[in-house]
């Protein structure tokens, strides 16, 4: 006997269920989330520097830097910087709109993959990403426009948000985390510190955290080939593995076409080990050893 259809239909998915899939999906992969609220307050610094290069920004750029903070009483985790900033429509456009519909495009694409390193390979989570760890996220921000005024803006991850006129009495953006409790792991030192020293170490600005600096703001690639000494790549490459061997050698890339890279290609020394003999003799190929 045939079955018979009462209905058929699309499930259909909103925008309200886009966290908890965020949060399942990149579970082992949550600490980008700092990674990725660093870089957007890097390029809201980034972005500033080039309208004064063009000539739209005419007052003092200051020391451009971004801050983390950590208030292990409040729970928060506080990026900080004084860069473009956003007015509330800015916020309005690019973080309400562009954003949702960005998630919303995110989920059905890659709702039949599982695969977290595809989701983050695909699309820049951005400033989404800051909702796998608060319950609630704010942002406190002044536009460096002339007499911009400030807004704040928070939502607890639904599709609700509320946006106020806030105080705030220099430009740019402070994102403020609300620590969710099963996230409680990233209210100590040496949790921020280490995935600031992973994800944000060559980063063009100050990073500070915990009144220090952490990243390196010339990493060694930039530099020409024709003023570095083997000293100095051996000492670059200590600074990268400090518990490794010196390296074989190395080669500095320089590209500029068909695209721009550069980057320095260490080789580490490898053991002569002949137990690993099968399995270097198994991979097919020019790994193929005899
Ligand atoms: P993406 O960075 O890939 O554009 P995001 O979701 O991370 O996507 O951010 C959306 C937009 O919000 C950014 O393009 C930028 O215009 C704005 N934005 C985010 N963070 C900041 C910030 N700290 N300062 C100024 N603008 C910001």
């Amino acid at each position: 006997m045939a079955a018979v259809v009462e209905e058929k239909g699309t499930i259909s998915i909103h925008t309200e269920n886009i966290f908890p899939i965020i949060k399942k999906f990149l579970y082992s992969d949550h600490e980008i989330f700092l990674r990725e609220l660093v870089s957007n307050a890097v390029d809201a610094t980034q972005k500033l520097k080039k309208l004064a290069a063009i000539g739209e920004f005419n007052g003092e750029l200051g020391d451009l830097k971004v801050t983390v903070a950590l208030n292990e009483a409040d729970k928060t985790i506080t990026i900080s910087d004084n860069g473009i900033g956003m007015t509330a429509e800015e916020i309005k456009k690019y973080i309400n709109q562009i954003a949702f519909s960005g998630a919303r495009e995110f989920v059905e694409k890659y709702k039949d993959k599982g695969e977290a390193q595809q989701i983050i390979g695909h699309f820049g989570l951005g400033f989404y990403s800051a909702f796998m760890v608060a319950k609630e996220v704010e942002i406190i921000t002044r536009s460096f426009q002339e007499d911009a005024e400030a807004a704040r803006w928070v939502s607890s991850g639904d599709t609700q948000f509320e946006i106020t006129p806030a105080t705030k009495a220099e430009r740019g953006t402070d994102i403020i985390l609300h620590i969710a409790e099963d996230s409680e792991e990233f209210l100590t030192k040496s949790r921020i510190s280490g995935i600031l020293e992973k994800y944000s170490r060559f980063m063009p600005v100050d990073i500070e955290f915990d009144g220090k600096v952490i990243n390196n703001k010339s990493p060694l690639w930039t530099k020409s080939p024709t003023e570095l000494k083997d000293e100095d790549y051996l000492a670059f490459y200590k600074e990268l593995y400090p518990f490794s061997e010196d390296p074989l050698f190395w080669i500095h890339l320089n590209v500029d076409y068909p695209f721009n890279l550069t980057g320095i290609l260490y080789f580490p020394k490898v053991k002569n080990d002949v137990t690993h003999k099968d399995k270097i003799r198994s991979t097919p190929g020019r790994y193929y050893y005899r």
